[in-house]
């Protein structure tokens, strides 16, 4: 079966996550992809496959004859989809891409060349797309379509391996498809999540991430007698966003320039509530801006009062570069698989973060490849057949340069 064809399987299946309930998993329906998951994989001679009751489906080939001492290798995959876009009563369709438009058959949208015109690349290509109405899913269900087809290719072809350990994660995309990982049970010295774009993607750099929160107490009295008395929290909350570098925001930075975002901001005169994030790749800009914020609010907190403007920062992920770097022969042998499958490596710094980049500081390094997914989390979502094909052959070939 092409790595395609499964992706068309399971993207029938909804398995949406919520970050509303605060349950584990989000949503009970994940399941209904991670039973379907646990089957195959026993089809696929992957005898210990199962699901654990946070919707963690874990299984382990052994090492063949001769390859026992070799590193144990982890293939990580999402099974949920973004709350972003409808997940539910997915309809994929197959088009054989001749270049130009593709209507999408249901709400009127088009593909076109001149929005994405990574299309122009794809021409000759199949191209499974969406009606129209829902996202497809291919993030990340074509990364667990990848694995499993490298998977049978390895058994039916009697590919020589060391340990492979193949993880699908539930809630990803509401940033807690690590939580509940079990990096030891897992068995694997290094990982890959395959949670890209394009085949031939390799990320090992991503944010160092934090948040901020403000409570802003004003002092109120009424404005006719206000002189000298009245703290306007509201006032203090945009004197506050006022300290910040107005150039380091998400709408005026790209590659690895970080930035404060103004995420929420509520209030009245007598109380608000702020909340920003803050990212940079580099660890040392990171504790700058944290000290950037603290500064701010000091300032304020000196003008008018102590404990008018009350800081909280919360760390919520790094930049897996420093674990990734010890270990950069995986950098390195993605390269060669990716050139020996030929595409093109590719690496970019992630203006996000990562599953991998949390197992990395859990003890698993484990870097991200593409899995020929484009525009990812909507309606225009679509995945290339042949960039799915490639990024098997990439996977194989990861797996063969760790047996040797
Ligand atoms: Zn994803």
């Amino acid at each position: 079966m092409r790595a395609y064809e499964r992706l068309i399987r399971y993207a029938r299946v909804h398995t949406t996550s919520s970050d509303r309930t605060g349950t584990h998993p989000s949503t009970a329906r994940q399941f209904d992809l991670a039973r379907l998951l646990v089957e195959e994989m026993k089809q696929l001679g992957i005898a210990d496959a199962r699901v654990d009751e946070h919707c963690y489906v874990y299984g382990t080939l052994p090492a063949t004859p001769g390859c026992e001492d070799k590193p144990a290798l982890g293939l990580i995959a999402h099974m949920d989809t973004a709350p972003s876009a409808s997940g539910e009563n997915v309809q994929p369709q197959v088009v054989e891409y001749t270049g130009g438009d593709i209507p999408l058959p249901a709400g009127g949208k088009v593909l076109s060349p001149r929005q994405f015109p990574v299309m122009d690349t794809l021409v000759g290509h199949t191209l499974v797309t969406t009606d129209g109405t829902t996202l497809l899913g291919g993030d990340d269900k074509a990364g667990i379509a990848d694995i499993l087809t490298a998977i049978e290719h390895i058994q039916t072809e009697q590919l020589p391996h060391g340990k492979l350990c193949i993880g699908f994660t539930p809630d990803e995309e509401i940033g807690e498809g690590a939580d509940l990982f079990d990096v030891e049970g897992f068995g694997a010295d290094f990982a890959y999540t395959v949670d890209g774009g394009a085949a031939g993607e390799i990320e090992y750099q991503n944010f160092n991430a934090a948040s901020a929160k403000l409570e802003i107490t004003g002092f109120s009295v009424h404005p006719g007698s206000a002189k000298n008395l009245l703290v306007n929290a509201l006032t203090v909350a945009t004197q506050l966003h006022g300290l910040l570098p107005a150039s380091e925001a998400p709408e005026h930075t790209e590659g690895t320039e970080g930035f404060y975002m103004l995420e929420e901001i509520s209030g009245t005169p007598a109380r608000a509530h702020m909340e920003y994030i803050l990212r940079d790749h580099d660890a040392a800009k990171f504790a700058r801006r944290k000290e950037t914020m603290r500064r701010a609010a000091d300032f304020l907190n000196a003008r008018w009062g102590e404990g008018t403007v009350q800081l909280t920062i919360t760390d919520s992920y790094y930049n897996m570069e420093e674990k990734i770097l010890p270990h950069f022969h995986l950098v390195e042998n993605a390269r060669a698989a990716t050139l020996a499958a030929g595409a093109q490596p590719v690496t970019v710094p992630v203006r996000g973060g990562t599953d991998g980049a949390r197992l990395s500081f859990m003890g698993l390094p484990c870097p991200n490849l593409g899995t020929g997914d484009f525009n990812c989390h909507g309606e225009c979502e679509f995945v290339s057949a042949q960039q799915m094909d490639q990024v098997v052959q990439i996977l194989l070939n990861i797996i063969e340069l760790y047996s040797k």
